[in-house]
């Protein structure tokens, strides 16, 4: 009996030198993987040329997402529009940060710690994402055809929560989200009669699916009559 103990404890005291170091290799902490954004989600680099002359800000200070549609038919004439220059001074023009096709396809056009414009008074705390999306095009400001005509397709709506996911994981400091026309309210003489006053922003409008993003998302939906103007 007791050489049979002995004879195991030999045998546990050989496996222990065998087995702990390959434990102990095993235990080693792996190394970090680097940060990724999740599978579903590429995001295709196309700078706007003169992204550098837009104003640099600290990420830190980045509180708001505010969706859009470009009321434009495709990306390429959005794209045409965000070239476009404005602002004699700066020699800049309008757009996004981000721009989402009807297909999920996501563009960025402005880097995130540039200030783009896309959104009066609250552009410099914000970050603004395009969908790709008729709105009114091309009479926007037409008395008789203020209706917003075409929906947003499913994996347009999906590829901007897996993006604004991203966000948030990316930028703690955000914390609301907004539609263009709930922070632009203001009113503009109609282009076929001039007595009558329309909205000069409607997107994302009605058929933005609001019902299908707030559930997948950590933002608050801004109350926009208790959000003074930034600027
Ligand atoms: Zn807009």
């Amino acid at each position: 009996m007791q050489h049979t103990m002995s004879s195991l404890g030999r045998t546990l005291y050989i496996s222990a030198w065998i087995v702990l170091p390959w434990l102990l290799n095993a235990c080693q902490p792996m190394p970090m993987p680097l940060p990724i954004p999740p599978q579903s989600l590429a995001i295709h680099s196309d700078l706007l040329p003169y992204h550098q002359r837009l104003q640099l800000r600290s990420t830190d200070e980045i509180r708001m997402i505010v969706i859009h549609c470009t009321e434009l038919p495709d990306l390429a004439s959005a794209r045409k529009y965000g070239e476009k220059i404005h602002y004699a001074d700066s020699h800049t023009g309008n757009s996004g940060h981000f721009y989402i096709d009807r297909d999920g396809r996501i563009e960025q056009y402005v880097p995130i710690e540039r200030v783009a414009h896309h959104v009066s008074d609250h552009n410099a705390r914000s970050i603004g994402i395009e969908l790709v999306n008729l709105g009114r095009y091309p009479d926007w400001h037409h008395s008789q055809k203020q209706r917003m005509i075409e929906s947003y397709p499913e994996p347009q709506i999906a590829a901007l929560i897996a993006l604004i996911q991203h966000l948030e994981q990316q930028l703690p400091s955000l914390e609301q989200i907004a539609g263009h026309e709930e922070l632009d309210l203001r009113l503009m003489p109609a282009s076929d009669r001039a007595d009558q006053m329309v909205p000069r922003k409607r997107d994302p409008g009605e058929h933005f699916p609001w019902d299908t993003l707030m559930p997948d998302i950590e933002l608050k939906r801004l109350d926009p009559v208790a959000q003074p103007p930034e600027d």
